[in-house]
């Protein structure tokens, strides 16, 4: 059974870092109803100072 395309998610603010495994990912954010996954607890705290700035 061929794998089921899912739509790659990248952090926020590094737009090349995939998170290629979100359901391990502790950094998460939930954005305008919209879950965000980082790839690090600073690029969290980068978004949440100024969420404007990455949307
Ligand atoms: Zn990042």
């Amino acid at each position: 059974m061929p794998e089921a395309k899912k739509s790659k998610i990248f952090c926020p603010c590094c737009p090349k870092w995939e998170i290629k495994r979100p359901e391990q990912c502790s950094n998460t954010l939930l954005h305008k109803r919209k879950k965000l996954y980082f790839c690090t607890k600073r690029c969290k705290e980068r978004f949440e100072k100024d969420p404007e700035k990455f949307v």
